[in-house]
């Protein structure tokens, strides 16, 4: 779509013909007039989506704490002093029951979250039990658990998992910043195994890190141009933690925030753009933004990982007050 009609001055320049994303397009159409950029993100929006309908998902920590990677955002690597306590893997029978009252609240996606670099061959049969236990509940399941290898993802298959999250967090040329004890590369690696398995991928990244608006712009390039868009992209808004590197870094501004989405939407249509951590520190005005942008799933809960959600009766009055309805498994 080309909005030259209805902006003179703006030709806003698309994916190359097979699909592929250069860095300079997804420039410009991030730097268009943030009306332009908003129609055409809406538009495509309702061209793949019902506008009115955000998915939600669930998160559930089932191991925190106590991780031997060093991300410099988060509260459970074992690098920074935060305070939070390390805990062992949960039980399965804990897990499923937490499962059952997101599901009577209306989640319809489960996603389970452990601390670790990769899951142990002894931890293997315990996260099988809960990707099955969870399916039986007639809820999508997620996992993320750190690297895996060929066996893993294979047997993750086999139990169900539906979705895998594994975030590329960043750029690629900004990623050494953020992360040492793991590389780019290693992350599109166990993305490849995830593909190859058939588990629907769930990739995308955090910001307001301090990195620049052209780390943001190629952090979308990459998941653009995997051999197929993630079936899901969460987009994080980086909540600060005291202990952490990145504790006082400056926050993203809103409208930038909301340029991202945008772009997310118009480069991956079909993918589900979810606005994830980070929402408490938004307006609800943001948020009607945001999902105009293109966002449609969030998560829902009191928390994320360990981190604080607005909850389910905030939600509830926004999307009362958005006309906004939850989206029903089958239309996932
Ligand atoms: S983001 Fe994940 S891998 Fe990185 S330190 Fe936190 S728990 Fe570990």
């Amino acid at each position: 779509m080309d909005l030259h009609a209805t902006s003179p001055t703006t030709t806003i320049q698309q994916a190359d013909d097979d699909g592929t994303w250069t860095s300079e397009k997804a420039r410009a159409l991030h730097d268009a007039p943030f009306n332009n950029l908003l129609f055409l993100a809406q538009t495509i929006h309702r061209q793949n989506f019902d506008p009115n309908k955000v998915q939600l998902s669930r998160l559930l920590s089932i191991k925190t704490g106590g991780c031997p990677e060093d991300c410099g955002y988060c509260s459970q690597s074992a690098h920074h002093e935060t305070g939070l306590k390390a805990s062992k893997l949960m039980e399965v029978k804990r897990v499923i029951a937490e499962a059952t009252k997101a599901r009577d609240a209306g989640a319809t996606r489960y996603c389970m979250g452990a601390a670790w670099r990769n899951p142990k061959a002894r931890d293997m049969d315990a996260v099988v039990a809960m990707v099955e236990g969870v399916k039986a509940l007639g809820m999508e399941t997620c996992m993320t658990l750190g690297m895996l290898d060929l066996e893993q993802t294979a047997r993750l298959k086999q139990a169900g998992l539906d979705y895998y999250n594994h975030n590329i967090d960043t750029s690629e040329r900004y990623y050494s910043e953020i992360i040492s004890t793991r590389s780019f590369a290693d992350r599109l690696e166990t993305l490849e195994l995830v593909r190859q398995s058939g588990i629907k991928v769930c990739c995308g990244g955090i910001v307001g890190m301090g990195e620049e608006p052209v780390d943001r712009i190629d952090m979308l390039v990459t998941l653009a141009n995997l051999p197929e868009h993630p079936q899901s992209v969460p987009i994080n808004m980086l909540i600060p933690i005291a202990g952490t590197p990145l504790a006082e870094a400056k926050p993203i501004e809103p409208i930038e925030f909301v340029r991202v989405i945008a772009l997310a939407r118009i480069m991956m249509p079909k993918s589900h753009v979810r606005l994830s951590a980070g929402r408490t520190a938004m307006t609800d005005e943001m948020q009607a933004l945001c999902f105009f942008a293109g966002a449609n799933s969030i998560f829902v809960g009191d928390t994320l990982l360990t981190a604080d959600n607005p909850g389910e009766d905030k939600d509830t009055l926004l999307f009362c007050r958005l006309g906004i309805e939850p989206m029903e498994l089958e239309a996932q």
